[in-house]
């Protein structure tokens, strides 16, 4: 600025002015020009000026604090919006980015040579029963209240998350295995397999899979390895903490590799039945059999049913795997009854029957069409399906039941005795007949008080108005005490191991029959 517009006319005020004015204009607010006594217009000017100072000061600091409070808010909803995508809706819990977010976080202070962490998976096995028969609001308080007992076994600073469904899981923090099993523990205990919920006591047993983290190992590896322990703990059904070992993650494989390999199987005739015999005890002769599908694997040899038929329950395969059966099965039965050879007389055969496929309208129609087109009486063939599924029976399974029934197939309850039957359950139940499990016999000859246990079973049985099949006969000696107590039907390795059909129909052939009588 030159000297001549700093000090036009010489007055010093005017200078003063035109720098508090710059001042102002460049945004400092606080600047106020110094004026002593008022005479003239200038000093008129310079606290006209001052005065517009003060409103723009006062104006801004207003705007200042709007922006303050605008941005408290804004980080507010931020803070909320945050909170709502790390939390589940339903429980109040954190979700499942919440838990990999903090698991991950976990896994960097171990890095750093932090304590280690472990993970807790755990799952409800009978959730969908209870949405189904109970309804969703129910469902839903169920979860709540789980939710809420798994905080309370939990120690401060874990992270409990529902992550979806009805899996939850919690982050234990800085934790030694022995501590991580008794929180574990500590959870399943909280609700004992039945949770309280609008007054009724809700069965609602648990699986719980423990992995405690290694270093390295990212969020996903500790779920899925977690999760693979969880499985364990399922399979044995029995509310138990199961530890992840390696050997799992093996088994875990084969499986995944056997659930892409059965659907070929089923539709490449990889799948063949093998036929155990059912022996009158009276007189030791052939009486009936019983498929039992195998799967002969082009590479790994022949898989026994004990491993895929739960894999083809889980992946929904079991209904074309049971529609498998029951053709060929069926049809088996028409070749050895239309053969002279062969073509005994009332000579039933039984298959084992999926819970699953009680589950399906068409299986019933299923069943129609295939002795339709074999023309077989229905009596002939019998369907063997186990106590929980005739007895935890929802309605579906109910009306499959009676259809079948109606159908005139035989129904009889398969691995009797190992489950829950009472004596007003068993009289209920829209079966013909037993087949008793081989656990009963395996005792017979060791604990003393075995045989009253079978013949009071036996009687039980007849009570009920049912026929009985024993499983399991190893011997003579239980083949020969069973028939001297008058069971009249059995089955065993003592007779014969599941054949392969030639071997079957050249037994069925010779007219076949056992010693029984000792
Ligand atoms: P299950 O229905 O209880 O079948 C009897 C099992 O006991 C058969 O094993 C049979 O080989 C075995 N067994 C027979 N006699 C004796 C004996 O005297 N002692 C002993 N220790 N065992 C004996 P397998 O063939 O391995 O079948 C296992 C299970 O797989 C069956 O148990 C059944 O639940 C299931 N399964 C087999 N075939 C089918 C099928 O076609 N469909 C379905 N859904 N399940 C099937
Ligand atoms: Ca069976
Ligand atoms: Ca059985």
């Amino acid at each position: 600025m030159s000297d001549a517009v700093r000090d036009p006319g010489g007055d010093p005020r005017l200078g003063r002015l035109l720098d508090g004015i710059v001042k102002l204009a460049a945004g400092e607010l606080d600047t106020r020009i110094e004026v002593d006594e008022p005479r003239d217009q200038i000093d008129a000017v310079i606290m006209g000026t001052n005065i517009l100072a003060e409103d723009l000061q006062v104006i801004y600091q207003e705007l200042e604090k709007r922006v303050e409070l605008r941005t408290r808010m804004l980080h507010e909803a931020h803070l909320k919006m945050q909170k709502m995508a790390m939390t589940d809706s339903l429980t109040g819990l954190y979700n499942r980015s919440a838990l990999v977010a903090a698991l991950n976080e976990a896994q960097a202070t171990a890095e750093d040579g932090g304590p280690a962490s472990a993970l807790l998976l755990l799952d409800l096995d009978a959730f969908k029963g209870i949405n189904d028969s109970l309804g969703h609001s129910t469902g839903d308080r169920v979860l709540t209240t789980v939710g809420g007992r798994i905080l309370e076994s939990v120690r401060e600073g874990d992270l409990v998350a529902r992550l979806g469904g009805d899996e939850f899981a919690v982050l234990l923090p800085n934790v030694t295995p022995a501590e991580a099993s008794t929180i574990g523990n500590r959870i399943l205990a909280s609700f004992e397999g039945t949770v309280e919920v609008e007054g009724k006591h809700i069965r609602c047993g648990a699986s719980m899979g423990l992995r405690m983290a290694e270093p390295g190992q990212t969020a996903e590896d500790l779920l899925m390895e977690a999760d693979i322990a969880m499985y364990e703990s399922k399979a044995e059904g029995r509310s138990k903490l199961k530890v992840f070992e390696a050997t799992m993650l093996h088994a875990r494989q084969l499986k995944n590799q056997l659930i892409g390999e059965l659907k070929d199987a089923i539709f490449d005739n990889q799948l063949v039945l093998y036929y155990q015999p059912i022996i009158e005890l009276e007189t030791g002769a052939i009486e009936g059999a019983e498929a039992l599908v195998r799967w002969k694997h082009p590479s790994r040899g022949m898989i026994m049913p004990d491993v895929f038929i739960p894999i083809a329950e889980e992946t929904g395969l079991i209904s074309e795997l049971g529609n498998w059966v029951l053709r060929a099965a069926v049809e088996q039965l028409r070749k050895w009854r239309a053969d002279p050879v062969t073509g005994h007389h009332n000579f039933s055969i039984r298959i084992n029957v999926s819970a699953a496929d009680l589950q399906r309208l068409e299986f019933i129609e299923d069943v129609r069409d295939i002795l339709g087109e074999a023309g077989l009486d229905p009596a002939l063939l019998v369907l063997e399906l186990t106590e929980s599924a005739v007895i935890q029976g929802n309605d579906l399974d109910r009306y499959t039941l009676a259809s079948l029934r109606r159908l005139g197939v035989g129904l009889e309850i398969d691995d009797f005795g190992t489950g829950y039957s009472s004596i007003s359950y068993l009289r209920k139940l829209p079966v013909d007949a037993v087949k008793v499990d081989r656990t009963l016999l395996s005792a017979l000859g060791s604990d003393p008080a075995q045989p009253a246990l079978i013949a009071a079973v036996l009687q039980l049985i007849r009570a009920c108005g049912l026929g009985a099949v024993w499983e399991g006969i190893e011997t003579a000696d239980q083949a020969e005490y069973l028939r001297s107590i008058g069971c009249t039907s059995g089955q065993g390795y003592y007779f014969s191991r599941p054949l392969p059909e030639p071997e079957f129909t050249e037994k069925l052939a010779n007219n076949k029959s056992w010693p029984v009588a000792g």
